[in-house]
């Protein structure tokens, strides 16, 4: 039997501290490098020396790509697809240790003489030396090191099953390097005549409550949405307050409203997702002055498990009715006290409904060199756009004002679940099995991944149209930001999530419990993939 370069514990991680080094923080120079990093790694391997065709770079936006590595049993259609993010996000928070952010053994040796700047539960982990600290090991480079690993040893034993190894850039900020794959898998699958019968991700588990310590793996992943308002009132100056409405007082009855919500709660199979919270809220008030602030912004996060776009939109506008009915009121009642005349009463509009109006009295070719205008802002990111589009179509008609002009500001990760695949459920009792066996380790299920993940690009599920009232209701659709809705439609396979467990994703003290790393979770999907085969050819 041919050697393995990374069959073993000592070879995953010290694979895994190679990765960590090449710095890959999202929208840096390390994140357009790192893919071609990866691809002369796998270039050593001897399948992909024979087959280089099989290796692939492929462009995503702003001058960064994701890699495509497919292990092709000459007799097998049936594709598990890997799937891995290799972006990870910055630094800061590491202050004086920020070069040590990328060396994991050196980190990890060098917390011992910081230990009292530690939280007890990350001391705890120090001391117990379970753990490898630094930025990436657990968020998510362990688990493309562990997808290297796999498609390797795959190739070498000539598994009769085909792996499309997948690792894209963007996941932390707007998750375009996976949008811009979707396209690309449909491709290969053609190109390459694959049947895809499973999206596997290998994220890693996010403990539940602070201490948990289970075991998780994940048949499906929670979808998240921002429902944003721009609020316009009219304007007037400080002396004369009553003489307009200013667009914060009107936001606060939104915000009021938005902010843990209930309605905007799901629960699906035991599960729930948290509530709604405001994630920006400002006027769009460029300098100071005495002029009342007439246009503010809001941005809301929901989260959502089995509703769509259209859903979330509807629940959304009744909120925003029910504020401003509220606000209607309040502001009646002081313009009668102060013996002072309304300015009108404060409508709810959708975006959708603003830019036909403003198409009708405009022009079509008005409203794209709006949007033209503001697209060609670059210090401006999606979400500023988003406000700023809506806000120039206001100011040309201010007859609708005061209003709540409702939108979608990007990004948007639908929810996928999986729990009912038959080879989902094949494939969980496999790993709750083998676990115990194997390694004496209970395997719990959850049915939405809690972290957000790039599966929610994958295996698109909407019986009706409810994708149209996302396109319609955000104004970058099509220029800035796009979802491929039809071809992530085509992309029907389960999905499901097994990665290494680890704790503090995103925190200075992120790191990873070695044993789940290099040893049980790979030994798990291996023995899992092959399960799969095995179910295939009747084994
Ligand atoms: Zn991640």
């Amino acid at each position: 039997m041919k050697q393995l370069r990374w069959g073993n514990p000592e070879a995953l991680r010290e694979l895994l501290c190679e990765v960590v080094s090449w710095k890959s923080m999202t929208l840096t120079e390390g994140e357009r490098e790192f893919p071609s990093k990866v691809m002369v790694e796998l270039g050593k391997v001897d399948f992909f020396q024979k087959h280089p065709e099989y290796l692939e770079l492929h462009d995503a936006d702003l001058g960064r790509s994701f890699l495509t590595a497919l292990y092709k049993h000459p007799n097998a259609s049936d594709t598990v697809v890997l799937i891995s993010h290799f972006d990870t996000v910055n630094v800061e928070e590491f202050g004086d240790l920020q070069e040590y952010a990328y060396k994991p053994e050196e980190l990890t040796k060098l917390l011992f003489d910081r230990m009292d700047e530690l939280p007890d539960e990350a001391r705890e982990d120090l001391l117990s030396g379970e753990y490898l600290f630094g930025r990436g090991t657990m968020d998510m480079k362990m688990g493309l090191v562990m997808h290297m690993g796999l498609i390797e040893k795959a190739s070498v034993e000539q598994w009769k099953i085909n792996l499309l190894l997948l690792t894209v850039p963007d996941e932390e900020v707007n998750s375009a390097g996976m949008r811009a794959a979707v396209p690309k898998l449909l491709e290969l699958k053609e190109r390459h005549q694959l049947t895809y019968k499973l999206f596997l991700n290998g994220e890693p588990v996010f403990t539940q409550d602070p201490g948990d310590r289970n075991y998780y793996v994940y048949s499906g992943s929670i979808g998240k949405i921002m429902p944003s308002a721009l609020f316009y009132g009219k304007e007037t100056h400080v002396g004369q307050p009553l003489g307009g409405i200013t667009a914060p007082y009107i936001a606060s009855f939104l915000t009021q409203r938005m902010e843990w919500n209930p309605s905007l709660q799901e629960s699906v199979l035991g599960e729930t997702t948290p509530p709604p919270v405001t994630l920006q809220q400002k006027d769009l008030k460029l300098e100071y002055s005495t002029q009342t602030p007439y246009r503010a912004a809001a941005l809301y996060n929901v989260f959502l498990m089995k509703r769509n776009a259209e859903e979330i939109m509807e629940l959304f506008e009744k909120v925003a009715q029910d504020a401003a009915l509220a606000c209607n009121e309040a502001y009646q009642e002081i313009c009668r006290a102060q013996s002072a005349t309304a300015v009108g009463a404060v409508k709810v509009l959708r975006y959708e409904e603003l830019q036909k109006y403003a198409q009708q009295k405009l022009g079509a070719a008005f409203v794209q060199s709006v949007k033209a205008s503001v697209q060609g802002k670059s210090e401006w990111d999606d979400r500023e756009k988003s406000f700023r589009i809506a806000d120039t179509l206001m100011i040309e008609c201010q007859e609708l004002a005061p209003a709540i002009v409702l939108l979608y500001a990007p990004p948007y990760y639908p929810a996928v679940n999986s729990s009912d695949d038959p080879l989902v459920k094949q494939c969980i009792d496999f790993i709750k099995n083998f676990g115990i066996e194997k390694f004496g380790l209970p395997v719990h299920q959850v049915h939405y991944f809690n972290g957000i993940s790039d599966l929610s690009y994958v295996n698109y599920q909407d019986a009706g149209e409810g994708w149209t009232v996302f396109k319609g209701n955000t104004p970058v659709w099509g220029t800035s930001y796009s979802i491929p809705f039809d071809e992530m439609k085509q992309l029907k396979a389960p999905v499901l999530n097994v990665g290494p467990f680890g704790k503090d994703a995103h925190k200075r003290t992120e790191r990873l419990h070695i044993k789940s790393a290099f040893e049980e979770v790979p030994a798990l999907v291996e023995g899992m993939v092959k399960s799969i085969i095995c179910k295939e050819v009747k084994c």
